[in-house]
């Protein structure tokens, strides 16, 4: 079979739209993974005083998940997972400085590299948080960076190495610091100071948004981060007009390979810490400053759809709109988030937030549209957890992997095809930034026992919001979970 007939047979046998003698094309790939969006922040899910209406347009033609999880509450698990399609904690996994080793190794085969393989250009537009060089070969901000985006198989890369609160806050363009001046040199440290720049912690009087812990390191537009730079002046970024660069690259991408089919990973800064919307978005929200960068996020999803429109690709481009975590109101820093949300709840009236095993710190907006195969939009209350999303495009679109390169993965398509799909898991697994993990499983949520606490377990039917733990009260459901810990081996600690 050419390379053709196999998509064709897979598209086919996948129940995808394509009949004998009609043209299949490639569809072309976004994911746009937010940062610390919440279950309750977008309009289509009971967001009031935040207005998203392109995401809201995206579901209304698509597909609304209302129990997609992502598989960490946190940044790093949760995008080395989705990546990956491997549990996170296998690798201990979490939460990264810019110059942690790639966790991304070869035994690993990302969603990028699959695409690659089969033909796609591939592309990472935004947040990376995966680590960069190796433990012998550490990651030099000033040369060509090796072990990064470009060799696990993003063709093209415009990124910043960890989080908009961390150090070096510099965009690295493939293999290196983008503007950057040679005779200015960056230097990292996230255990001493570096240089003589201005820090929070000695010149508070210097700053815009004042920290609130651990994030008084050097101050790069009078916000001050997690760790010391110095050098890279003229490379800096500037926090105000991130969304819109980044958005910028995505839609430039767009255009440059409307003709191919292409497969892009496009994790914008919003709505992380420190949330700073442009100008145009500045006081636009009836959630104050949270509800601010959460509008803007909207309208990047939205021209990023235009650029689609305007391109002729609309229509067979599938499009996936979803959060690495839920968020923290109050953080990093005191930017009058917590004091101006007003009535909004972004989790959703559910228990917990970012860190948390509980609902609220994993179940995510999820949405998914693709034109020209969705024919009539429907919403999917079946559990599906976003680390399968590689096995799950995998098995829609034709790609082909060994078992070994699966890894945890399992296919989910079933649920982007039917409303009344069954479940395609027996559980679905979550971690936090620890590595603890809990699983749902039927109505049932169990925490497995990790440091200093028992193991949980709630009936989620009938308690929501995780309050009554059923763990010795219903010990045979308990025991149930436990046998399937043991028998998958899971989170081995
Ligand atoms: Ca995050």
């Amino acid at each position: 079979m050419n390379k053709r007939t196999k998509m064709l047979a897979g598209m086919m046998l996948a129940g995808v739209t394509a009949f004998a003698g009609e043209r299949v094309e490639k569809p072309n790939v976004i994911v746009i993974l937010a940062d610390d969006i919440g279950y309750g922040d977008i309009g289509c899910y009971g967001a009031e005083r935040i207005s998203t209406p392109n995401i809201d347009a995206l579901a209304g033609q698509g597909v609304r998940f209302t129990n997609a999880y992502a598989p960490a509450s946190t940044s790093s698990p949760s995008r080395y997972a989705m990546l990956t399609g491997r549990y996170a904690w296998r690798k201990n996994v979490g939460i990264l400085p810019a110059d942690a080793p790639l966790t991304i190794g070869d035994d690993d085969l990302t969603i990028a590299e699959l695409f690659r393989r089969n033909g796609y250009s591939t592309a990472l537009v935004g947040k990376w948080h995966l680590g960069l060089g190796s433990a012998e070969r550490r990651v030099d901000f000033n040369g060509k960076i090796a072990g990064g985006p470009n060799d696990i198989g993003f063709e093209y890369a415009y990124f910043f190495p960890a989080t908009n609160d961390r150090v070096p806050c510099v965009y690295i363009e493939n293999d290196r610091v983008a503007g950057l001046d040679k005779s200015d040199p960056i230097e990292v440290s996230y255990k001493h100071k570096v240089g003589s720049d201005p820090t929070g912690k000695e010149n508070p009087e210097m700053l815009t948004l004042k920290p609130v812990w651990g994030h008084d390191g050097t101050i790069v537009n009078g916000i001050s981060r997690i760790g010391w730079m110095s050098g890279g002046t003229g490379a800096r970024w500037n926090d105000e007009r991130m969304a819109g660069e980044l958005l910028e690259r995505a839609v430039e991408y767009v255009a440059e390979h409307k003709d191919e089919p292409f497969f892009m990973y496009y994790a914008p800064n919003n709505a992380h810490e420190p949330r700073v919307a442009s100008e145009r978005f500045r006081g636009k929200s009836a959630a104050g400053i949270y509800g601010d960068v959460i509008e803007e996020f909207d309208y990047c999803v939205g021209e990023l759809v235009s650029s689609l429109k305007s391109a002729g690709i609309y229509e067979n481009t599938i499009i996936i709109v979803t959060s690495d975590n839920a968020p923290m109101i109050k953080e990093g820093y005191d930017d009058g988030a917590f004091e101006n949300i007003g009535t909004h709840d972004p989790y959703g009236d559910m228990r917990g937030e970012k860190y948390s095993l509980y609902e609220g710190g994993s179940r995510v907006p999820f949405i998914y549209s693709w034109p020209s195969a969705v024919k009539a939009p429907f919403e999917q209350s079946r559990r599906f957890g976003f680390m399968d999303l590689k096995s799950t495009l995998a098995s829609m679109l034709g790609l082909e992997m060994t078992e070994a390169e699966t890894g945890d993965g399992a296919d989910g398509s079933m649920l982007f095809r039917r409303p009344d799909a069954e479940d395609y898991r027996e559980y679905i697994l979550t971690q936090n930034n620890g590595g603890d993990i809990a699983l749902r499983r039927g109505d049932w949520k169990y925490i497995a026992a990790r440091r200093g606490a028992g193991a949980e377990l709630y009936n989620l039917a009938k308690d929501p919001h995780e309050l009554h733990d059923l763990s010795l009260a219903c010990p045979e459901v308990s025991r149930e979970f436990r046998e399937w810990i043991r028998r998958d081996s899971l989170g081995v600690k």
